[in-house]
């Protein structure tokens, strides 16, 4: 760890680590439902510090953490396969583009990141209860990281969150109540919970170590990339807060000189669920009224960080871009043919958006992009089943197999390689 000071993303202020949990007390006030956070806090370090102690051939990258290692669960996070797909890039269109495959995760899903920090910031703060709203991946990812951690997970979660990911949360003992609401009532009851109830809070932006559990994917692909910034990558968005770790790995890495220039970064909102698309192209903020899509990772109405997430795609000279469900499916369905990654809908929208940006000038089709895969296609086997259909049954004969070999022939050879 590296010695720290919270500043506040809406007036600049600074706080001392001991000062502050949550939001910026003074810009906290002029929070009201329905709208983004505003005093979202971000870690600023001794850059310096970090400069003078960090070595590329043995890299320290708790250098670059806000919670001391010696309280970390006994849960290994992150680490996650960087790898180059020729094959998705002819696919798309691209000539050099890369997957982080954040799936491969322990409960299979980015969120484990921001979990395993909150949870170490818990046993910092010896909170014995660890509290969130989610719309399902940050809270299993929460209920593993209690677990290993030996601390309990209460989750408020929408009611309709997918049963994979409620089943996870429940295996692993966390207190699970779902709410017949959205995630956004979710998240408001969470927070008054933990205002009256005590506990602590790991709302996504809410808590400012969200930010920097999630940044630590930003790290990995510059020293998984031999400390080259890619030219961009794509990132999946509901609440802003896996963009905004990204940006800040970067950020800090140029703040630190180990990098002399950020890479940019590409924002991926569901149609249906864009409050940060139309917030950044417009300048003017208004929720997502029915925020409905299929990848309901990214599905929100009240993004909480659209600030921040905003101000990020600004700073690295990003844009934004909308995909519909179909074309997340589809997306899907070709990211599992040409890699081998199975992803949930959140995590192909990614692919959708590239497919789009072929012949968009905004993106050169020669530099390296990168894809953040956020989550495993196991977690949400439904919606996968609603763009790929179960065959037919056959009878247990040798008669029946002459007509599976007929059926492989007419699908003719594999799309790559052989
Ligand atoms: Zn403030």
């Amino acid at each position: 760890m590296t010695p720290f000071r919270y500043r506040c993303s809406t007036c600049g202020r600074l706080h001392a680590r001991e000062e502050v949990r949550y939001l910026c007390p003074e810009c906290a006030r002029g929070y009201a439902p329905g709208m983004p956070l505003l005093g979202v806090l971000t870690a600023e370090f001794d850059h310096a510090a970090i400069r003078r102690q960090f070595e590329r051939r043995t890299p320290d990258w708790n250098l670059f953490s806000a919670v001391e290692p010696r309280f970390f669960p006994p849960y290994p996070v992150g680490n996650t396969p960087f790898f180059r797909s020729p094959a998705l890039g002819t696919a798309l269109g691209f000539a050099d583009v890369w997957i982080k495959n954040d799936g491969q995760n322990p409960s299979g899903s980015l969120k484990d990141r921001a979990s395993f920090l909150v949870v170490a910031e818990a046993a910092r703060l010896g909170e014995s209860t660890v509290v969130a709203a989610s719309t399902g991946n940050a809270a299993s990812a929460l209920a593993a990281a209690c677990a290993a951690a030996g601390r309990r997970a209460l989750i408020f979660v929408p009611a309709t969150a997918p049963r994979p990911k409620l089943a996870q949360m429940l295996a692993h003992g966390a207190c699970v109540v779902p709410v017949r609401g959205t995630y956004d009532d979710a998240f408001r009851l969470s927070l008054e919970y933990t205002t009256r109830f005590g506990g602590l809070n790991r709302n996504t932006a809410y808590h400012p170590l969200t930010i920097e559990g999630k940044k630590t994917v930003g790290l990995e692909i510059l020293a998984q990339n031999n400390w080259r910034a890619p030219a961009a990558i794509l990132v999946p968005v509901g609440d802003g807060v896996i963009l905004a770790g990204v940006a800040k790995a970067f950020a800090d890495l140029r703040a630190a000189s180990l990098i002399p220039r950020v890479p940019r970064l590409i924002c991926v909102q569901a149609q249906r669920s864009a409050a940060i698309h139309h917030y950044f192209r417009t300048g003017r903020y208004r929720a997502a009224t029915r925020p409905d899509t299929i990848a309901d990772s990214i599905s929100v109405s009240v993004p909480a960080n659209a600030h921040l997430a905003c101000a990020a795609l600004r700073a690295s000279r990003g844009f934004s871009l909308t995909v519909t469900d179909t074309e997340i499916l589809q997306g899907q369905r070709l990211l599992a043919e040409e890699t081998g990654i199975f992803a949930e809908p959140a995590a192909a929208a990614t692919v959708a958006a590239l497919g789009k940006l072929r012949g968009d000038r905004r993106l050169r089709r020669q530099g390296q992009v990168v894809l953040l895969i956020t989550g495993h296609g196991l977690k949400d086997v439904d919606a996968a089943l609603q763009h790929i259909h179960l065959p037919a049954t056959i009878a247990p004969t040798s008669a029946a197999l002459e007509r599976v070999a007929e059926r492989l022939a007419a699908r003719g050879a594999p799309a790559h390689g052989a």
